[in-house]
Formats: C-alpha cells, sequence, structure tokens
C-alpha cells in the first residue's frame, strides 16, 4: 500500500501522524481513498479517528467545530493545494435512527472504526486507509467494486435510501463523475425509495445536480434520475418535454433535445452556465407549441420569454444564487438571437451584446453551438456562425478614435492654454497619427511635447495635420476589422 501512502500530500500526513503519536488511532476514509485507487485528485480529505472533538482540538493550532457530528476543521493556512486548506477530522460515528429519510436523529461517537464504515453509503466510499500501519480496510468489498466501475450501496439499499433519500441523487452524481454503472439490487431500491427525496432540502438537492451537470456524461444522468423517477423533485419542468414532437428542423423530441444540447456543452468542457443554459433552454416549449395549417408543421412562437421564466422559477425553487438565475435565464431568453447574418447589422448586434451582457455574449454564442449540434446536425460551425462571431469581436472592440490618446481636449488646453474650439479636434488627430505610426508615443511627457509645437501652428496648416490624422484612423479601423474578418475565415 506503498501506493496509497505516496498519495497522501503532507499536510494530510502530518494531521494523521499527529494524532497516531498522540495515542489515537487515525484513518483517512471515503471518498478520497476510493480517489486515490482510481488515481484522481481527491476534492477533500476526511480523517476519521478514536479521538473525540475536544482531543482533535487540542493538538491543533489552528482549528473549528461547528456542527452537530463532531466533525473538526483543520486549517492549513496558505496551503498551495486547495484540497488541503480545510482537512475534516471525525471521530468514528455510529448512527441512531432517522425517522425523516434525511438526518439521523443522534449521532453517537464509537471507538471502533467498523461503526464507522457501516453508516457510509457506498461501499467504495466506505474504504479506509491508515497511514500509520498500511492497513487498507475494505469491509464490503469496495475495491473490488472500485476496479470493476459498479457502485453499490453499503447493507440494505432500501434501508440505506430510506435513512436518507439524498443517497439516491449521490448515487446518480457519483455514477456520472466516475462512468461507474449502479448494481441493480442498488438501482431497484432507488426507485422504490424515490419518493422520499420529496423531504430533502433543495439546497442538498441542487448542490447534487450541479455535480451531475458539471459531470463528464449529464446526459446519460438525468436519463437516469428520469428512469428512478427523481426528476420530478429536481427539474419536474424538463419531463414536459418528453414526447413533444418538434418540427422538421429536429429529430429529437424537446426532452432529448434539451438533453442532447447539454451533453454537447459537457463534451466541449464549457462552464456551468453554459451548461444549465443549454439543459433549460427550451424548456418553453411545450408550452408554446402551435400547430399551424399554413406552414403544415409545429411552431413555438415566443418559447424563449416563456421559457426564460420557467427557468426563473425552476431555479429559484432549487435556491440558486441570484447571479447564476438572472445569468441562465438570461442567456435562455436571448437564445433565438440567430438571424441571417448578410441582413443583420452590427447595430443588431450591439442591441444583442446589451440584452446579454458583455460577459455573456461568448456564451450566448456557445448556446446557440449547443442548440444546433442539440438537433443532429453534425457541423458545429457553419459559415453564418464563425461571421457572427466576427461582428461579436467587432462590436466589442474599441473603436480606434482619439479616445485612445494618453491625454484628452481639456489636458490640450491645459498644457497649450488653447480655448475651446476646432483647433483642439484637429490638434487631437493630428496627436492620433503619431501614436498610430508608434504606439510608444501614447505618453503624457511625449504628447504634451508635441502639443507645444503643435500650438504654434497656423489654423491652415494643423487642418492638414488633423485631416490626415483622420485618414490614417479610418484606414486603421478598416485594418482591424479585416483582420477581425480574416481570423473567422469570413472575408
Ligand atoms: P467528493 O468529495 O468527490 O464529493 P465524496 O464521496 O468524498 O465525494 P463527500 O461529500 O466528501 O463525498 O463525503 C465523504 C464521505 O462521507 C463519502 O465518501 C461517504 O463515505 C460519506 N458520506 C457522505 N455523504 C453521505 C451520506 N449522505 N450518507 C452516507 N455516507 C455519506
Ligand atoms: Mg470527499
Amino acid at each position: 500500500m506503498e501506493l496509497l501512502r505516496n498519495q497522501i500530500p503532507a499536510e494530510v500526513s502530518r494531521i494523521t501522524e499527529t494524532l497516531t503519536k498522540a495515542g489515537f488511532e487515525a484513518w483517512i476514509v471515503g471518498g478520497c481513498v476510493r480517489d486515490m485507487l482510481l488515481g484522481r485528485r481527491p476534492k477533500d480529505w476526511d480523517i476519521t479517528t478514536n479521538a473525540t472533538p475536544e482531543q482533535i482540538q487540542g493538538l491543533f493550532e489552528n482549528t473549528f467545530y461547528t456542527n452537530d457530528f463532531g466533525t473538526v476543521g483543520i486549517v492549513n493556512e496558505g496551503a498551495e493545494d486547495e484540497s488541503v486548506r480545510i482537512v475534516e477530522a471525525t471521530p468514528y460515528r455510529t448512527e441512531g435512527k432517522y425517522s425523516d429519510a434525511r438526518r439521523p436523529d443522534s449521532v453517537q461517537f464509537s471507538q471502533h472504526i467498523e461503526d464507522d464504515l457501516k453508516r457510509r453509503d457506498f461501499t467504495i466510499n466506505a474504504l479506509a486507509y491508515n497511514p500509520a500501519t498500511q492497513q487498507l480496510l475494505d469491509l464490503y468489498g469496495g475495491i473490488k467494486d472500485t476496479s470493476a466501475g459498479i457502485l453499490r450501496a453499503v447493507g440494505e439499499p432500501e434501508e440505506r435510501f430510506a435513512e436518507d433519500a439524498l443517497r439516491i441523487m449521490r448515487a446518480i452524481r457519483i455514477s456520472a463523475e466516475l462512468g461507474f454503472s449502479i448494481e441493480e439490487h442498488t438501482k431497484e431500491a432507488m426507485k422504490q425509495c424515490a419518493g422520499q427525496l420529496a423531504r430533502i432540502s433543495k439546497e442538498r438537492i441542487r448542490d447534487e445536480f450541479i455535480r451531475i451537470v458539471n459531470s463528464q456524461k449529464p446526459m446519460d444522468a438525468v436519463i437516469l434520475a428520469q428512469n428512478i423517477g427523481i426528476l420530478g423533485y429536481i427539474v419536474p419542468e424538463l419531463q414536459k418535454g418528453i414526447d413533444i414532437e418538434q418540427n422538421q428542423a429536429h429529430s429529437f423530441d424537446v426532452f432529448e433535445h434539451n438533453l442532447r444540447s447539454l451533453q454537447h456543452a459537457a463534451d466541449k468542457g464549457w462552464g456551468f452556465e453554459v451548461r444549465l443554459a443549454a439543459l433549460l433552454h427550451d424548456i418553453g416549449k411545450p408550452a408554446s407549441r402551435r400547430w399551424s395549417d399554413e406552414k403544415h408543421d409545429w411552431t413555438f412562437h415566443g418559447h424563449e420569454v416563456v421559457g426564460a421564466k420557467i427557468a426563473k422559477k425552476t431555479l429559484e425553487n432549487l435556491k440558486f444564487t441570484r447571479e447564476t438565475i438572472d445569468t441562465v435565464s438570461t442567456l435562455v431568453r436571448w437564445h433565438m438571437f440567430f438571424s441571417d447574418p448578410d441582413k443583420i447589422t452590427l447595430s443588431a448586434v450591439r442591441r444583442i451584446i446589451t440584452n446579454v451582457g458583455r460577459d455573456h455574449i461568448e456564451n450566448l454564442v456557445k448556446l446557440r453551438i449547443c442548440d444546433r449540434i442539440g438537433t443532429g446536425r453534425p457541423k458545429e460551425q457553419p459559415f453564418r456562425l464563425r461571421k457572427y462571431q466576427a461582428m461579436i469581436e467587432q462590436a466589442l472592440r474599441d473603436p480606434i478614435s482619439v479616445a485612445m490618446l494618453a491625454v484628452n481636449g481639456k489636458d490640450v488646453m491645459d498644457i497649450t492654454g488653447e480655448k475651446a474650439g476646432p483647433r483642439l479636434g484637429w490638434m487631437l488627430h493630428a496627436l492620433l497619427e503619431e501614436v498610430l505610426d508608434d504606439p510608444a508615443r501614447n505618453t503624457k511627457e511625449y504628447l504634451s511635447q508635441k502639443l507645444l509645437d503643435l500650438h504654434t501652428l497656423s489654423d491652415a496648416e494643423l487642418i492638414k495635420l488633423g485631416e490626415a490624422g483622420k485618414e490614417k484612423k479610418d484606414a486603421a479601423e478598416a485594418e482591424d476589422i479585416k483582420d477581425i474578418e480574416k481570423k473567422y475565415f469570413v472575408s
């Protein structure tokens, strides 16, 4: 088990060693042992010990103890590796009865590591490793399940899900993250207990849902949640898209289209907000579907407006932050922004940027790509999309103008004593020409010096220089736009 010991960060070893030297047992336990066996970097490190919370706190300088479950947070301030900044140490616990499928009625400490492993959710999460003795304790076949890629409940599955129904979501989340399959008996019990998820807090459900969406296989996970019977407790509105046939541009029903869009965002490794927006982008379609005799097809007019409202409600219900709710519902609201790039104007593009915000325009384009792939069309970035990106970049970039200069009109007046009037504009444009020739000249010192020269010129001479500056500016603008178009292969 040298292999395991070498993977343990120094900050964590220091803690187990301190406990052991003080005469206590100390095990690294749970998900982090599983992750080490899989060669994955653990997200956090948990230690379990026969020391009491007070005894643990007595051994370390910087600790905190806030919950009712005996967990002591040991702080490694300034550690580079974020996963070890707070290491949790918890006394061996046995859990009392659960009368609410949510929280144990009581928590008791134990002197036996075996008790602690027994209360854990899945065999792969019920492994413990003792760095002092190098023993890997595996009471439930967790090593075998880890290498076979199987998620299996510890003990009697139905009992375990009835104790804490969040475990049903944890099963789906962990299987999505690790690409594991769920053992049949365990899966059956998840179905049996699905209704109990109604009693779990929205915040706990949200946290697991976030991890499902951020996993590599979110589409399979949402389908699994639907088959198990828990999707209705997470995002009920998605279910309305099942069997809702779309128009001829689509190969899939609304439900599958939303999921495929999400999966594409995951395949690209795109961020959470794009993924969530992709999952929800057509959530307004079932409510807006109308048959058109004229077109002999279904229409979904206004589904993005309805959809933005539904998305907002759905995310509020799951207690997402205001920022996430606003961003995602705004993306849903504007996801239909596309129109013919031959006809769309730069000012229309600017309007879209104003609607979604500069920070989200890139995500809107990504959402559009997901939407397209989600219909079953194979090509991601046809010409019109690249053209659109080029226009967005054009709209976003700062224009070339006298505003770029290190001096402004007021500076000119202060430095030269000139009065407000057309001469100021000519002087600034003359400076702009200098700066376009060599951007290094754009300092207050250089330009001030230059201004003193310009100040001595007649109106006629200044007009000439100013006009030359404007021409140079127009040429530079045209050059910039050409560069952008080249970048997107649309010139
Ligand atoms: P990750 O750290 O990647 O989220 P994890 O499995 O380590 O995955 P944690 O929430 O860190 O999940 O929990 C640590 C361990 O605590 C788990 O591996 C498991 O042994 C136990 N555990 C967590 N939640 C539950 C639960 N609801 N029921 C039973 N045991 C649980
Ligand atoms: Mg963990």
